[in-house]
């Protein structure tokens, strides 16, 4: 059996990091096992879908380094549900529902009243010909429901074990409404029949939905995919995370935070497993290690501070030709390799660097940040400069002489060095800093 699997995105908002996780996880376990991934946009909402969104959509998951083998849109797919609605409501297993949104809410809250669950009473199956000509006549017009078979539903979670509804106990899915409109629940089975889905992976949020699609398969006549439902996120301190997710954008943490899309899959891949979380530069390791059976059922932590640890222990390693182009987008084209190799070790983000260059390139000085003594030191090691060529042997040209004429050494003469060059007290090493500032800017820094 080759794997197919889906990543299914409504084009209703940006990506935000749980979406981010169940991509990851149903490409690395596509990837892992030599399958396919389909990426569906589950577009049938035309009220809420946004055709700027799916571009949008495109571009985040290009950003983590996901991509797709195929990929479908519902909207171009509304021939084929109506053809299966058609046959469905042929075979009595869809049929036409009248109550209103208010009337619908009304029952629930008298259900909740009595402590029951909000399952449909089916009230609309009892209604006559003559009843629905009535209503019809009256101006309203059917959503249509799936009538589930009152029997066990069973499966074999890859993430939660076996799982067991009675269809007793499910409310009779919606699946088109008034509008003639298919709705999610039909038009994903009939995409997960179509293109041949070996395995569904998708949030935990959607098990009862599963107990419920299981049954369309086999109305529709296809076996039922493998299901693996991924536990939804919770943030730092263990509320769920879904309240924050606007703020935990994709966009948000590339655009205004500048993370590394590596250190958002390093973390996403591996939280909530018995696998350690590592910095990873790219995909490569995530795959090879993938399995369902790593993924635990207890509700993973999200914290942006541990995601900013792995952004900088990935930056750390980041050879430059693999920023250059992000740098020269940024408008920080001019930063050489040997810069970013000199650096690399102190950023946090990728944006940092633009920070550290400005310092050693702009027009500023430090000496007021030194006491007086230290003032006259940096002035006369100003005077042991050494000559041209001005390189990474400047250095040690410099300092053993700086130490003769001084008699300073150790922290009494790195530290107001460093202060009076880079106006801080920690940073780059000195030694190749030096090489990649001019030389006469230098000297200002040191005698003014
Ligand atoms: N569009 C659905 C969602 O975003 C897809 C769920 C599924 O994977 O079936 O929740």
């Amino acid at each position: 059996m080759t794997v197919a699997v889906r990543f299914a995105p409504s084009p209703t908002g940006r990506l935000h990091v749980g979406n981010a996780r169940t991509a990851l996880i149903t490409w690395l376990f596509a990837r892992r096992q030599g399958g396919t991934a389909l990426l569906r946009i589950d577009d049938t909402d035309a009220g809420r879908s946004r055709e700027d969104l799916v571009g949008a959509i495109d571009a985040d998951l290009a950003w983590l380094g996901l991509d797709w083998d195929r990929r479908a849109r519902q909207s171009d797919r509304l021939d084929l549900y109506r053809a299966a609605v058609d046959r469905l409501v042929a075979e009595g297993r869809l049929y036409p529902c009248y109550e209103t949104p208010d009337e619908l809410a009304l029952m629930r809250r008298l259900l909740a009243q009595r402590r029951l669950p909000p399952i449909y009473d089916r009230g609309a199956l009892a209604l006559s010909d003559a009843d629905r000509a009535r209503l019809e006549a009256e101006g309203r017009r059917p959503h249509w429901r799936f009538r589930l078979d009152p029997a066990p539903i069973e499966w074999h979670d890859l993430v939660r074990g076996p799982v067991r509804f009675d269809g007793a106990d499910l409310s009779d899915p919606v699946v088109v409404r008034e509008d003639g409109r298919p709705l999610y629940h039909l038009c994903s089975v009939i995409d997960d029949r179509d293109f041949a889905i070996t395995h569904v992976v998708r949030g935990e949020d959607h098990v009862a939905n599963t107990a419920a699609h299981i049954q369309m398969f086999q109305a529709l006549g296809a076996a039922p995919p493998a299901f693996a439902h991924v536990p939804l996120l919770a943030d730092a301190g263990g509320a769920p995370l879904s309240k924050r997710l606007g703020s935990l954008t994709l966009a948000v943490l590339r655009d205004e935070r500048g993370l590394e899309a590596a250190a958002l899959t390093s973390l996403l891949a591996r939280l909530g497993t018995a696998d350690p979380i590592e910095p990873f530069d790219g995909l490569d390791p995530l795959i090879e290690g993938f399995d369902f059976a790593h993924i635990a059922r207890s509700t993973p932590r999200f914290d942006l501070e541990e995601l900013e640890r792995l952004n900088a222990r990935i930056l750390h390693r980041v050879p430059f030709e693999r920023v250059a182009g992000r740098l020269a987008v940024r408008g920080q084209g001019d930063i050489p390799p040997a810069f970013w190799d000199a650096v690399r070790e102190n950023l946090t983000r990728l944006d940092d660097v633009a920070d550290w260059w400005g310092m050693t390139q702009a027009d500023i000085r430090f000496t007021d940040r030194l006491s007086p003594e230290d003032r006259d030191f940096v002035a006369a090691a100003a005077a042991h400069l050494p000559d041209d060529p001005w390189d990474e042997t400047v250095w040690d040209r410099w300092i053993p002489a700086v130490k003769t004429a001084t008699g300073r050494r150790g922290r009494a003469l790195f530290r107001p060095l460093r202060l009076a060059l880079t106006g801080r007290e920690d940073g780059p090493e000195l030694r190749r800093l030096l090489a990649l500032m001019a030389r006469a800017r230098v000297r200002d820094r040191l005698t003014a």
